[in-house]
């Protein structure tokens, strides 16, 4: 098809597909042939947490298949309202760790920059679905104190950028970020955890890349996986892409009851990764964030299936089984 010339430039291609995201759980249901009754429970839960997931996401579910892993992640349900003890709206000590808006500085050696709020895809367990972003995330012409923090501690070698998600950034801003970044002297790594090589795959486009290519800063991707189905072609593309143009690539998960919560279905996820070039890195409990009991998988079953993974795969295709604790100063392997 030949784009029609208007004058005005053209969105790219990932910014129109989260355009046409689905964040109506009706649209949801109907483009997957469930049961409409899920929907009042969908629409309660949502309005605590609003859904959204890309429509390419939503082509690897499974249709008819209400337990389906993928959409298990992203569908509101009714148990998100009930009250538990011990579910918090701020599990991690996020709050308490902030030295300078949107800068996160828990661990020795690297630093971590809420640079947006928002996210691609509502993963209904997200352990900062709570998270008052409006207060601390660094925004366009708010990311001074933040890198001034930065400047100002020559033991950070490492910036992460965080969220949400730091490549909901269009290409001018995240490169006006990287621009102000590659000119703090002691960075030498820059780190991005972002689930849309995943969620989102047509963000791996021509101008990301270039601005990967344009940092002198050593570029580690940390992408969000949580089942080996959500890697399908496009995904593997993008992932590709990234390992072509030098990034290291690693994953984190989190358990998930009904998801991964099985040592078979970790191993094939694994396997899939690794044949996407990407290594497991870590294994989260759960954060115990309010609305999200459901999915708790308990630390002896956890350990459990650790125990079979280990035996099944390489040591490299292990990942880290980790619980955050406030105050730690890492995240903890669970051994
Ligand atoms: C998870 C996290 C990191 C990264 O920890 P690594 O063990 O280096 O992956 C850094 N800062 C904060 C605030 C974090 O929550
Ligand atoms: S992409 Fe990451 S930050 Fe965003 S909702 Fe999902 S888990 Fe949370």
């Amino acid at each position: 098809m030949i784009p029609i010339k208007t004058g005005a430039r053209q969105a790219p291609r990932w910014q129109q597909e989260l355009a046409r995201a689905i964040v109506d759980p009706a649209v949801l249901l109907r483009e997957l042939d469930l049961d409409p009754g899920l929907l009042p429970a969908a629409r309660a839960a949502a309005a605590r947490f609003p859904l959204r997931v890309p429509r390419g996401f939503v082509a690897r579910m499974r249709k008819g298949d209400p337990n389906d892993p993928l959409l298990r992640q992203v569908l509101p349900l009714a148990a998100e309202l009930e009250p538990a003890p011990g579910f918090v709206a701020d599990p991690v000590g996020d709050h308490a760790a902030q030295v300078a808006p949107g800068v996160l500085h828990k661990y020795h050696g690297r630093a971590l920059l809420i640079a947006t709020g928002a996210c691609a895809v509502h993963c209904r367990y997200c352990f900062r679905r709570e998270f008052p972003y409006a207060e601390s995330r660094a925004g366009a012409d708010e990311w001074r104190p933040a890198l001034a923090y930065l400047a100002g501690d020559a033991s950070i070698r490492e910036v992460i950028l965080s969220g949400g998600d730091p490549l909901s950034l269009s290409d001018r801003r995240l490169g006006a970020l990287l621009a102000e970044l590659d000119r703090i002297p002691h960075l030498e790594r820059l780190r991005i955890h972002s689930r849309q090589p995943i969620a989102l795959p047509e963000r791996v486009d021509d101008g990301l890349l270039a601005l990967l290519a344009k940092t002198r800063l050593r570029p580690v991707f940390v992408v969000h996986a949580n089942h080996p189905r959500e890697i399908d072609e496009p995904v593997r593309t993008a992932l590709e892409r990234l390992a072509r143009a030098g990034v290291t690539l690693l994953n984190q998960s989190v358990l998930l009851r009904g998801v991964n919560d099985d040592a078979a279905t970790l191993a094939e996820l694994s396997e899939s990764l690794f044949a996407a070039r990407v290594l497991p890195y870590y294994l989260h409990l759960l954060d115990r964030v309010r609305g999200t009991p459901h999915y708790e998988v308990k630390e002896t079953e956890a350990s459990a299936i650790m125990e079979v993974l280990r035996r099944q795969l390489p040591g490299y295709l292990v990942p880290w089984l980790v619980r955050e604790q406030p105050g730690q100063p890492a995240k903890m392997p669970l051994l």
